[in-house]
């Protein structure tokens, strides 16, 4: 490995795009200064071989994704993602050039929404790990919570659900192809995995609502509206054949469909509740930015019942389960 100093000084940037930095790189800590904000932080850790690989993504691929997992979390609280710090360690079996691929890769998608990597820290170790602390802001006030729904609400998700787990399993060869899959179904639901996008100004969009309860779906549509649910204390029904899916997806049997698109997560659209009321400016948003914005369900409350999420399908209402993903045989 190249020493720290010489990959600090190859991965920074040459210029920064945040009016509010003072300090970036280079010294014990970053400084900018917001006014009349409420800042917005998260961190997520990726691990190679748990949470990525190199047999599904390029080194590029990683940074690009960490980065637009991380941005998907500010998203889903209605802010704008402003800087970003980046913790790695280093494994020997990395060569330098694919670690500055990894930053390169961040970069582009930083780049594209005026991101500025602010400091970070550098050290080897035993396995590819890459942490990225990620700060946004929004309006004082304006931030998104996944515990503001109400009874009455109207249930919407943007775009399509369940592609990226459809083509990381591609990728890893865990399914079986559909008979006539051809390039151009397969291609899309891998750029899903290899490229997922961050719903950002669609959030932002959102600013004139009141309230929205937001959540972005990293572990599974199932997940995301139970949490919406739970933090909420309300119930949510679910039409099953409102939920969109891919032209693509549609190709896979109905059971593989629906685990796909309930509980195959990582696809980073956005699930959220508004009042039956600001659900025009919804749709207003998703016709302005060319996001599919779809109607799934409705948000209720019932003290007697016990299910917080309960799904419309086949002509009867079944209890939808908070669980992951589970992989089904390759005979399906
Ligand atoms: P310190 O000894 O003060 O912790 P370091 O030598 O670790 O400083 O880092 C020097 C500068 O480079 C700091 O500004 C730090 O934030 C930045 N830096 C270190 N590693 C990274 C990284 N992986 N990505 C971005 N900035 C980094
Ligand atoms: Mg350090």
């Amino acid at each position: 490995m190249m020493d720290e100093f010489t990959l600090i000084e190859q991965i920074k940037q040459k210029t920064y795009r945040q009016q509010s930095l003072i300090k970036g790189v280079g010294d014990d800590a970053a400084v900018f200064r917001l006014y009349n904000k409420d800042t917005v932080i998260a961190v997520d850790t990726f691990v190679e071989g748990v949470h990525f690989t190199r047999e599904t993504l390029t080194p590029k691929q990683i940074g690009y994704r960490v980065l637009a997992v991380n941005m998907s979390d500010i998203a889903a609280m209605g802010a704008t993602p402003l800087y970003y710090l980046v913790s790695i360690v280093i494994p020997g079996s990395w060569d330098n050039e694919s670690v500055k691929q990894i930053f390169s890769g961040m970069d582009e998608l930083a780049e594209r929404y005026a991101l500025d990597l602010i400091g970070g820290d550098t050290v080897s170790g035993h396995e590819l790990v890459i942490a990225v602390t990620i700060i946004g802001s929004v309006a004082g006030g304006k931030a998104r919570y996944r515990h503001h729904a109400k009874p009455g609400d109207v249930v919407f998700v943007t775009g399509t659900v369940g592609d990226a787990r459809a083509g990381l399993d591609v990728l890893l060869r865990q399914t079986k192809l559909p008979e006539n899959a051809t390039e151009s179904i397969i291609y899309p639901l891998i750029t899903r995995h290899q490229r997922p996008e961050p719903r950002v100004e669609f959030a932002q969009q959102l600013k004139h609502i009141d309230r929205v309860a937001l959540n972005d779906i990293s572990d599974g549509l199932a997940n995301e509206l139970h949490e919406i649910a739970e933090s909420s204390h309300v119930m949510i029904d679910i039409e099953d054949a409102a939920v969109p899916i891919s032209e693509g997806l549609q190709r896979w049997d109905i059971a593989q469909q629906f685990d796909y698109k309930f509980f195959g997560g990582e696809d980073f659209e956005l699930v959220g509740t508004v009042s039956r009321d600001n659900f025009s400016t919804v749709q207003a948003v998703g016709v302005q930015l060319g996001v599919k914005v779809s109607e799934i369900g409705k948000v209720s409350y019932n003290r007697e019942r016990n299910e917080r999420v309960l799904l419309f399908r086949h002509g009867t209402w079944q209890p939808l389960l908070k669980r992951g993903y589970v992989h089904r045989s390759r005979e399906t």
